[in-house]
């Protein structure tokens, strides 16, 4: 199998060269040229096996010049014994009967970026040993907070290899920078910038694609990737955790081969819920995907009207890895909601950056209608649903999971759909304690730290911080630095001096 670019369908590359180079040279995002399908007696057979054998199956099916070994070894690095602290790796828990929360923050950093996280170097280290042998690969990332903490974590001390994170300096938990600014490795580099996620994108994006930059670093052997989720690379990892959340309800009994369910993701870069699509697509009964946003609801306004604008205000959030204004990738659904049509992606995306704003197609619209609802909620609701759902239901939520529950719940009124539900549940609480606290406790945070914070949400719910975060305690910065938006691509060559 084959792909080819968003803007430029003329373009033909192997998974190992959509993986290594991250983005295409010309803007356009890298996607498969078809999607592989996957009947109900495979999802009945992968029920009966564990996440690795369904990882491995389903990841054979997108990476094709792969071998099986290499896929077998890759899958076992990032999943195998010991990387998170549940054997399912991404387990489900009832929140009611036919409300599922799909854990996705068992991983390293706490953080569902860690389900794809941990997987890419192993990928990347096989993709670019094939389609670029003996180059070293410079990875950039801009973060909205958790990304960048998965992608050090991740990325620490593999061969061959760099990466440099930027996050915006107000734009992120205080928990989240110290993740960042304390880690260890000696392959890697944390920066803030000034300006928000946007920027950071924005600014990674310019440096990615320009190419005096590329050949100055062709000179010394190195190549930049992308660990952000335009990478293909970090897509197909997350396209798994669907697959097998149907397997764990047919496990559990909530549904049987062939019932549909419905999906509920917070969304941010539109990675995550992009996934559950392409889950959709290869045969999953998924009916009804709800794209959960916080107050920055660019998304939710989109699907309801087809106008994508991004000229409005920026909100920063209690829930700061959904603060985003310009959602990556759509731009891989539109190219295949407008059956693959380059030129009207490139139409679109040139509007975007133009003026800020573009229309698609009625015929686009329509197919977006039935396939997506949408719904946001703003700091207000989420600590309301996250104290509701920890009074009635004893089950503690961060800020983004609870707004893909609240806005669940919305649906749930507003249409009367009673379809069995995966809820994606992207964070441990305690990354953002202060506003889960604010929520269970109103009040209790004032003239607390984040550590004394910590234990006070740990004395209030008997919910245990998880150790990789109650380490950071104490822990000395490595990384202090902030630079202009318009400083980052010196940044860049200081890192690689
Ligand atoms: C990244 C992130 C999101 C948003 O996911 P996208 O794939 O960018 O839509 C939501 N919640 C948390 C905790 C995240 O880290």
């Amino acid at each position: 199998m084959f792909y080819t670019s968003t803007r430029d369908k003329s373009i033909k590359v192997t998974s190992s060269q959509a993986i290594s180079h991250g983005i295409s040279a010309e803007g356009g995002l890298f996607v498969p040229e078809e999607i592989p399908h996957i009947t109900m007696d495979d999802i009945v057979r992968l029920a009966d096996c564990d996440y690795i054998e369904r990882a491995k199956e389903i990841l054979s099916l997108y990476l094709t010049d792969f071998t099986a070994e290499e896929i077998d070894s890759c899958v076992k690095g990032a999943y195998g014994e010991g990387k998170f602290s549940s054997d399912k790796i991404a387990p489900l828990h009832t929140l009611t009967k036919g409300v599922e929360i799909l854990e996705l923050w068992k991983g390293p950093t706490c953080a569902f970026k860690d389900m794809a996280l941990q997987l890419l170097p192993h990928l990347l280290t096989v993709a670019s040993a094939k389609s670029e042998p003996g180059k070293q690969i410079v990875i950039l990332v801009a973060t909205s907070g958790d990304t960048g903490k998965a992608a050090l974590e991740g990325f620490k001390d593999v061969n061959n290899t760099k990466i440099l994170v930027f996050y915006p300096n107000d734009g992120v938990s205080p928990m989240q920078k110290l993740q960042m600014t304390t880690q260890e490795g000696s392959n890697v580099g944390v920066c803030a910038i000034e300006g928000n996620f946007d920027d950071a994108q924005t600014g990674v994006k310019k440096i990615f694609t320009d190419k005096a930059v590329a050949a100055k670093l062709a000179e010394q052997g190195m190549m930049f990737s992308s660990a952000n989720s335009i990478n293909w690379g970090r897509l197909v990892p997350q396209i798994v955790y669907y697959v097998s959340a149907y397997c764990e309800m047919l496990n559990k009994g909530e549904i049987k081969p062939g019932d549909g369910i419905n999906v509920v993701v917070p969304t941010g870069n539109f990675g995550n819920i992009l996934a559950a699509y392409y889950a959709k697509e290869m045969g999953v009964p998924i009916k009804k995907l709800v794209c959960a946003s916080n107050a920055n609801n660019v998304l939710t306004d989109f699907l309801k009207t087809g106008t994508y604008n991004r000229i409005r205000d920026f909100y920063t959030t209690v829930s700061p890895s959904m603060d985003i204004l310009i959602s990556s990738n759509l731009e891989r659904l539109l190219f295949l909601l407008s059956g693959m049509d380059d030129a009207v992606v490139r139409e679109w995306m040139g509007e975007l950056s133009a003026k800020g704003s573009y229309k698609v197609s009625d015929d686009v619209f329509a197919k977006l209608t039935e396939l997506f609802d949408a719904g946001s909620c703003d700091d207000n609701g989420t600590k309301a649903c996250i104290a509701k759902e920890f009074k009635g239901h004893k089950y503690l939520c961060d800020t983004h999971t609870a707004v893909a529950v609240s806005v669940y719940e919305d649906y749930a009124e507003r249409t009367g759909d009673t379809t069995p539900t995966v809820i994606a549940s992207t964070a441990n609480p305690f990354k953002f304690s202060k506003a889960v606290l604010d929520a269970v406790h109103p009040g209790m945070t004032e003239n607390l730290d984040e550590f004394e914070m910590v234990h006070a949400l740990h004395d209030e719910t008997g919910e245990v911080c998880p150790p990789q975060l109650a380490n950071l305690k104490g822990k000395t910065p490595r990384f202090t630095g902030c630079c202009k938006k318009e400083d980052m691509e010196q940044v860049v060559f200081d890192l690689l001096k």
